[in-house]
């Protein structure tokens, strides 16, 4: 949009432009196109676009995205975003999105997310949107430029702290370009920068329980000119930090910005009392009738396509959702794949329905009532070799997942996950999508 058609628009609209909603209408039609052109849309993708305001962006994304969801908050902006924009490809959600709740994005298409965000509340929608749940592809976003340096800053500079690590482990951040406060209209106090983030691929990301990590790095850095042993000892009373800094090789006297993110990592896997527990699983291994032959390690009996036995728990609230749990990135099979609420293995010596209520207290940290028997799937190549024994119980969260095992999860409508299904086979288990029919019906 140029600068003209944005005033004449504010004043069609009969609306000043909000400071307090940080409205800085982009009138720069070649930078409008190149931010969206850093989103590198391609067919499937489902683009959300944050703070559409006038449409600078949404101009660019419209028909060339195959789907587009608006979020602005502004109520005077709506009904002109839903006439512009008129289109069965587009959705324009009036709301906050601070607030605003992700989960009726998934099964829509690979996401990406964009916005000339606003710069008051940029931090909050930031962590809500790069969210390995939600998992987008790309996000590109205008910040001011401090926070942009922020994301992007290196180990013993002003800029770098718990903002930098938390979200570093996850999304690499590249800062694409400074802006001018000149561009925008009305021009803003401060400068600006865009910049992309996309998802780390697994194997650059160590695996660590990443609640401990956050808490330990947001502690690291709660008095920057303290030393980091003084600061965990006080919001992370118990280990004996000093020695854990000696096993992750770091003095005693390091300072939390000294840390690279591969030295955050070490530093809370060294303090993490479950990764020395993990030991080899044995499993029962059995024939073609589900009886027991014996049984091996865990390792063999994949190598070897030997029988062995699995169980899923579907669980559903008072409400009639169904909750699903996203596998973490780094198992070994069908990693991020979304499932039921809590799939494994069953181990040497051990029954079902034990299996069942021990994974569901391991991976999401609750006991269950009753469990419900509903079907059990053969031990084809189809079920990699498993007789899979199917439950379905009832639970109203919350719930508490295994690191390193488990995303995380969300409640939902039993209708969306049918649909999601049907769009998106490839973003569940094998056994999920067989399943699923199963227990609520086709
Ligand atoms: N995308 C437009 C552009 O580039 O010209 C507008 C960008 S302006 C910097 C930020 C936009 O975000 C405004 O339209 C504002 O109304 C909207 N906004 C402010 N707070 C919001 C929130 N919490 N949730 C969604 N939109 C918000």
């Amino acid at each position: 949009m140029t600068l003209n058609e944005i005033k004449q628009t504010a004043t069609l609209l009969g609306m000043e432009p909000s400071r307090s909603l940080g409205q800085n209408f982009l009138f720069d039609q070649n930078l409008a196109r190149w931010i969206v052109a850093q989103l590198e849309i391609a067919p499937g993708d489902h683009v959300v676009e944050i703070g559409p305001g006038l449409g600078s962006l949404t101009e660019h994304l419209v028909g060339v995205a195959d789907s587009v969801t608006l979020i602005e908050k502004d109520d005077r902006i709506i009904d002109h975003l839903r006439a512009r924009f008129a289109s069965p490809t587009v959705e324009v959600i009036h709301g906050d999105a601070v607030t605003y709740d992700p989960r009726p994005l998934l099964g829509r298409g690979r996401l990406k997310i964009i916005g000339n965000l606003p710069y008051y509340v940029s931090t909050p929608i930031i962590a809500r949107f790069a969210d390995p749940l939600l998992a987008p592809a790309k996000l590109v976003f205008t910040l001011q430029r401090e926070l942009a340096e922020r994301l992007n800053a290196r180990p013993r500079t002003k800029d770098y702290g718990a903002m930098t690590v938390c979200l570093g482990r996850r999304w690499a951040v590249q800062y694409l370009r400074t802006l001018p406060a000149s561009v925008f209209y009305p021009e803003p106090k401060v400068e600006s920068a865009i910049v992309a983030l996309a998802p780390r691929a697994r194997d650059a990301v160590p695996p660590c329980d990443d609640a401990l990590f956050n808490r330990l790095v947001r502690g690291g850095f709660s008095e920057r000119r303290k030393q980091l042993r003084k600061n965990l000892e006080r919001v992370a009373p118990g280990p004996d930090w000093r020695a854990l800094l000696h096993a992750t090789g770091l003095p005693e006297t390091v300072r939390a910005e000294e840390l690279d993110l591969a030295t955050w990592t070490r530093l809370a896997r060294a303090a993490d009392p479950s990764v020395a527990q993990l030991g080899e699983e044995l499993f029962d291994v059995v024939d073609e009738n589900d009886a027991v032959t014996g049984s091996l390690p865990r390792d063999e009996v994949h190598a070897r396509d030997l029988r062995h036995r699995a169980i899923h728990v579907m669980l559903f609230n008072a409400a009639g959702e169904i909750f699903l749990q996203k596998r973490s990135i780094w198992k070994d099979r069908n990693p991020a794949q979304w499932d039921s609420a809590t799939a494994g293995h069953v181990d040497a010596g051990e029954s079902y329905e034990a299996a069942a209520r021990r994974e569901v207290r391991e991976e999401i940290g609750v006991e269950i009532g009753a469990l419900e028997p509903v079907c059990k799937l053969g031990s084809g190549a189809e079920t990699g070799h498993e007789f899979l024994q199917i439950y379905r119980a009832t639970h109203e969260g919350p719930f508490r997942f295994a690191p390193r095992e488990v995303e995380g999860g969300w409640w939902f409508d039993v209708a969306h996950v049918r649909r999601w299904l049907a769009a998106r086979p490839g973003d569940f288990t094998p056994i999920f999508r067989q399943a699923f029919p199963r227990v609520v019906g086709a």
